[in-house]
């Protein structure tokens, strides 16, 4: 008989995708499936039997949220133009009930967000208690592009580091539960995705002339994502490195990984604040 789609999970996705500061970046494989025995045909359908649970957790989260509860759940997803931020929304959060998800993507800073503090936009967005907050970029780019391209001198982005985990740290204590996740797309991948998105009209709204100076700098981003992993993976908000190159996987650790934390959450249906029995007799009666 086929084994069950998850006894092919041969370690758990956050042991496997947990990331160990001072891992070499460069060694990582992209196109490797970390902990994931089986293949596209078994993850696919592993990821489809997810779905309903990961549905009713978030229900019992927001139903948790609508009762006084404190808990929320925050993803985050960092990860290079077409490594699949967008694919993981639609996919991987798009089988939860789109009411109980805050979903905020973080792209050049506008006018407005200009004139506050860089975390001003992201307190502003952050998930209120109950919800699912998802990151489409966050506040590590402050580490990211803010170094990459020169935007701050060293003095001002090199602060960041410990400013961000000061501010997760603060964030984990109101109750909200930090899931990072960095998708890693290969150079060869991310031409092929690029090419794509260039052959097909339906792609072009998303491609932008700025992805190859972005490629031209590709070592530098390394870089930065390597320390960027180091020094902001903590016990209230580790990263897991996800290789992104075979979207199925990607998409199937990001649903384990979400998954894992909202049943790490621990929560019942929120008892009735009434008394069933008697409304059920006056249901009857009416
Ligand atoms: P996309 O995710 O494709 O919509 O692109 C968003 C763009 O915004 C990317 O090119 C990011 O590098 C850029 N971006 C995000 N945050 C910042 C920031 N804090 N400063 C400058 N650029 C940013
Ligand atoms: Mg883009």
């Amino acid at each position: 008989m086929a084994k069950k789609p998850e006894k092919l999970w041969t370690a758990p996705a956050d042991d496997a995708l947990r990331w160990v500061r001072g891992t070499d970046l460069t060694a990582l494989d992209q196109s490797a499936t970390p902990g994931w025995s089986g293949k596209k045909a078994d993850g696919e359908e592993l990821m489809a039997a997810r779905g309903p649970e990961l549905a009713e957790l978030q229900e019992r989260l927001f139903a948790h949220g609508r009762t006084g509860g404190d808990r929320s759940v925050l993803l985050v997803l960092q990860g290079l133009d077409t490594a699949g931020k967008g694919g993981i929304v639609r996919h991987v959060v798009g089988m939860v009930d789109p009411q109980g998800v805050q979903h905020k993507g973080f792209g050049v800073p506008t006018e407005e967000e200009q004139r506050h503090d860089y975390l001003w936009r992201v307190r502003n967005a952050l998930p209120r208690p109950g919800y699912l907050g998802v990151f489409d970029r966050s506040h590590h780019e402050q580490v990211l592009v803010v170094r990459v391209n020169g935007l701050e001198p060293p003095e001002t982005w090199r602060k960041h580091f410990d400013e961000l985990n000061e501010f997760e740290a603060e964030v984990a204590a109101s109750g909200t539960l930090i899931v990072k996740v960095a998708l890693m797309v290969s150079a060869d991948e991310q031409k092929e995705r690029l090419a794509e998105r260039l052959e097909r009209p339906d792609k072009h709204w998303k491609y932008n002339p700025g992805d190859i100076d972005v490629r031209t700098k590709l070592p530098e981003y390394l870089a930065a994502y390597q320390e960027m992993l180091d020094r902001t993976s903590t016990e209230v908000a580790p990263w897991y490195v996800v290789p992104a190159d075979r979207k199925w996987y990607a998409r199937l650790a990001v649903t384990e990984l979400l998954t894992g934390a909202l049943r790490s959450l621990d929560l019942g249906w929120p008892p009735a604040d009434f008394d069933v029995e008697a409304e059920k007799a006056r249901l009857a009666a009416s």
